[in-house]
């Protein structure tokens, strides 16, 4: 079994390369189908959807605009913990189709921000394509309409995903070895 060190932890292969990209593919099919005609605009959450994006989008073969965001989290004023904007989106989402790419969707609780303030910003048709999804973490009600795999609730790393800013650039996942 492949191991790898990441700082201080040790990890397990979990899933290929070459599962990933099969993954990947089925994704992008579903988007040629679904969203031909509509001239989406993909919102790529970095850091972590980097890679997946990157894949996703060479299979993505409808017309479309691609732009990146990132999550700004501060601690809000009142006693709800950290509150997420949505950072670096200069183009209208008004009534358009807006994709949000993601690597992994666990509670939910990001994703549910980033829905609201689309919404908020006028777009009309949002949709959400994430790479993982953790379905037993799931606390939130957001759309999931392409969801590349579904994994049990373990920390893992690889494909983006990172552990304390490392790992992001390993071709396969990972799980924590507990
Ligand atoms: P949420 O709980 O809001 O759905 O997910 C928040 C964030 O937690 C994700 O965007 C991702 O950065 C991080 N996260 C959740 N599960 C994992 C995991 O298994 N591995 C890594 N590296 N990050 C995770
Ligand atoms: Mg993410
Ligand atoms: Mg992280």
């Amino acid at each position: 079994m492949k191991t790898v060190t990441i700082k201080d932890k040790e990890f397990s292969i979990f899933i290929s390369a070459d599962q990933i990209q099969q993954a990947v593919e089925n994704v992008a099919e579903q988007i040629n189908w679904d969203l031909a005609g509509k001239n989406p605009i993909f919102l790529v959450v970095l850091n972590g959807a980097f890679m997946f994006a990157a894949d996703l989008m060479r299979h993505v073969t409808i017309p479309c605009e691609i732009t990146f965001i990132k999550l700004s989290s501060y601690e809000g004023t009142q006693s709800t913990g950290v509150v997420k904007e949505i950072f670096g989106l200069n183009e209208s989402v008004v009534n358009r189709t807006v994709v949000v790419v993601e690597d992994i969707v666990d509670t939910g609780i990001t994703m549910e921000r980033i829905v609201n303030s689309l919404q908020e910003k006028g777009a009309t048709d949002i949709r959400v394509a994430t790479f993982f999804l953790k379905p037993d973490s799931l606390q939130r009600e957001v759309p999931l309409n392409y969801v590349a795999l579904k994994i049990p609730n373990q920390f893992i790393v690889g494909y983006g995903l990172d552990y304390d800013g490392y790992g992001r650039n390993l071709r396969e996942i990972y799980v924590l070895n507990s």
